[in-house]
Order: C-alpha cells, then structure tokens, then sequence
C-alpha cells in the first residue's frame, strides 16, 4: 500500500514537472524544426553525430517541483560546409589507378589533402564523370564513364554529398547514369541532380548536422547536346529558373540552408560572365544561401550577392577542376571553399553566413601517371611544363570580390 502510493505522488509530480518542463520556452523540444518528421528518410545521410541530443531525453526530476528559470539566451549552432570542384577523371587518371588484379585505386591520390577534405562537417564535391563502372566499358574525354572506386576513394577523402548535374551526365547513356547512382547509394553519399526516377527527383537531399538542416540542389547548363531519353527529363537537372524557383521553394520550407550548384560559365575563363552574374542574382532573389559554381575549369573568384530582400548569397563561381590530367597552371589549381554556417534560435531565427575561406590545391602529375592532389600552401612554389603554381597570385585572384576570403593554413 505504502508502495502504491509513492508510485502515485512519483506519477503525478512527474506530470506537472513534465508540464513545467515543456513550459520552458528554451526547452530543447521547442527548438527543433517542425519539419523533423518529413526527413526520417534522409537521417541515413546524416554523419553520426559526435554528441547525441541527450539533453531531450532526460527524464524530468521529480524532486524538487519548481518551475525552472526561463532562460532568454538563444541557441547557437554552428555548422562548416566545404565545397571542391571538378573531379574530373580522363582516362590517364583511371589509368594511373589501374591495379595488377585489373581494379583500381584512386586513394593515394587524395590522401594529401585529406587532413583538409575532413575540416568541414559536410563536403559537397562535384562528380562531373559519371562513376558507371567498367563493366559498362571505362571511358575518357569527350564521353566519360568512370570506374565507381573513384567514390569510395572520395568518401575516404572526407566527401559527404556529390553533386551529379553536368555537361557530361549524360555522355554514356542512362545506364551508366543508373549504375553510378547505385554506387553511390551503396556507398550511402547522396547525390543530386541526376536521378533515377521521377520519384527520386522529388526527394529532396536534406543533410541535419548540429540542429542545422541543409537542402542540396544541382543544375548543369547543358549536356554537350546529347538530349535524355524521351520522358526522362529527371537523368539530369537543367538549368531552368522556373523548376529552380520552385525547388528552392519547397527547400526554404524544409531546412534552414539552401545550397545550390551550379554548372555554368565558360571553359578557362578566370571571371564570371553575364548570364552567371544574372543567374547568381535571380538565386540570391529566390534566398538561396550558398551557391557552388563549378565547370570553367579555372577558379572564378566568390562574391557576395545581395537578394532583393537584403539577403546575402555566397556565389563560388568556380571551384576549377579539383582533379584532372588538364594542363597549364590554371587547369591544374583548384581548391577547396568553406564557410560557416551560423544559426541562431530565439525569438526568431537566423542564419549567417561567416568566415569564408579557400584552400587552393593543384593536380600533380609527371608524364600523365602519379597524379596527386595537392595542397598549394604547402608545396609552393612547384614548376609545371607551362609555367609555375604559386600561392599569392592565385590568393589575389580569389580576393578580387572578396578582401576578406580567407586562406586556410595561412594567418
Ligand atoms: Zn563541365
């Protein structure tokens, strides 16, 4: 009997604690997104968290009835989001990873920037070949198909998420488009821009880090004129401003950042032309918070954007070609663009934008075999057969819009 009622009054304090509790406006619970339930299906993306939300479930204290002081401090979360450019695989490359079984590894290629590649909490690359495999016959330029190694060895690198919508999505056919997606799949690195159906074009990639939830879109201007097959538009995203407005629509409903590549510009040149310049506005219009440029295959300087409603978009031009067997000092720099993500949750929400940094690299090769990406920083001042690859001028390059980039590795 006496036991029966400790259990009660245990109950009925735990109630109105549990009552008190959920009262706190800064309680935990408050603070997470409403939308938590639509992305069940995205959480396999999300890299394990280092700490669990354990706060949540801690069970009400059911000794001491008070109501707990209503705490006015807003929730700060922080999140570093990495982005690198082309990784662009010409048959000497896949050559250069070639193995005496017949398989190939592309690990050694990205193990000295890898300390780097692993900074960010998520890192979004472009697979510009698609990675079908050499079971569908390995290919180089012009009509790519890649052996799938070059994915894991890009997961091992610290890659989180690729984007897939190119000029060259398309060069092989569906079936290396399927056979790609489906090692990516197996590897568990989402991907976007290409896709497998209607339905999964539908499916927004969402990525939840640190209470901070990010919504990944990708586009390429074209595709070398190969059309997609009759009624399967979803192989590959085009760039089209009424699909993207309404995709970043429905992105801004569900997570706090949008992000947005874009496969744009002209080859080789070193400065954003017109139509890139027009589409970074109409992106920053729509609120997209950051956009990925990638194909020049040279880095375009970043810029802020200013939105019609004052808000601020980080447009990376372009990242240039994070690996390739291109020559010339400008086709072998490249690099890797960070930013950090701030959000803040109190009375209302925010989401900055801060400390934006680069870290060049550059493709290291010698007669087209032991190819390597390198960290410039590091390895500087390196002579190729077209000149020489040197930090301050690439530093001053990325600095023409933006005085304030930073230079990972550098004071
Ligand atoms: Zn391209």
């Amino acid at each position: 009997m006496q036991r029966k009622r400790v259990v009660v009054i245990a109950f009925l304090l735990t109630l109105i604690t549990g009552c008190f509790y959920r009262a706190n406006p800064s309680a935990p619970k408050e603070a997470q997104p409403e939308v938590k339930q639509e992305l069940i299906d995205v959480k396999q993306y999300a890299k394990p968290e280092a700490k669990p939300e354990a706060k949540r479930d801690q069970p009400p204290t059911v000794t001491v009835p008070t109501i707990p002081p209503v705490v006015s401090e807003p929730r700060v979360s922080k999140v570093t989001l990495g982005a690198i450019g082309d990784v662009l695989i010409h048959s000497e490359i896949y050559q250069d990873a070639k193995q005496k079984d017949g398989t190939y590894n592309f690990f050694k290629m990205f193990e000295d920037v890898q300390s780097y590649l692993r900074m960010p909490d998520i890192l979004v690359a472009n697979q510009e070949t698609m990675i079908g495999g050499k079971e569908l016959r390995l290919s180089g330029y012009p009509s790519f198909n890649s052996p799938q190694e070059v994915g894991d060895a890009l997961k091992a690198a610290g890659v989180d998420l690729v984007t897939v919508a190119n000029n060259h999505t398309l060069d092989r056919g569906e079936k290396v488009i399927q056979s790609a997606l489906s090692y990516w799949d197996r590897l568990g690195i989402p991907y976007t821009g290409a896709f497998k159906s209607k339905e999964d074009q539908k499916h927004m990639r969402t990525m939840v880090k640190n209470n901070i939830t990010f919504s990944f879109l990708s586009y390429a201007y074209g595709t070398n004129g190969i059309p997609h097959p009759k009624g399967k538009a979803y192989l590959v995203n085009r760039i089209d401003t009424a699909q993207i407005a309404q995709e970043v629509e429905q992105a801004k409903r569900i997570s706090d950042v949008v992000v947005v590549a874009m496969h744009w510009g002209t080859e080789y040149e070193t400065l954003p032309n017109e139509s890139q310049m027009a589409l970074a506005q109409k992106l920053a219009d729509y609120g997209v918070h950051i956009v990925i440029g990638n194909h020049p295959h040279v880095l375009q300087p970043p810029a802020w954007v200013s939105g019609i409603n004052g808000h601020k978009t980080l447009v990376l031009y372009s990242l240039g070609n994070f690996i390739s067997a291109q020559g010339g000092v400008a086709k072998r720099v490249g690099g890797m663009a960070t930013i950090d993500v701030v959000k803040t949750t109190g009375k209302e929400k925010t989401v900055t934008l801060k400390h934006p940094s680069f870290l060049p690299t550059f493709t290291s090769y010698q007669n087209m075999t032991q190819f390597k990406v390198l960290p410039v920083n590091q390895a500087v001042p390196v002579q190729i057969r077209n000149g020489t690859i040197q930090f301050d001028p690439i530093k001053q390059h990325m600095r023409t819009y933006m005085q304030e980039l930073h230079f990972i590795g550098t004071e």
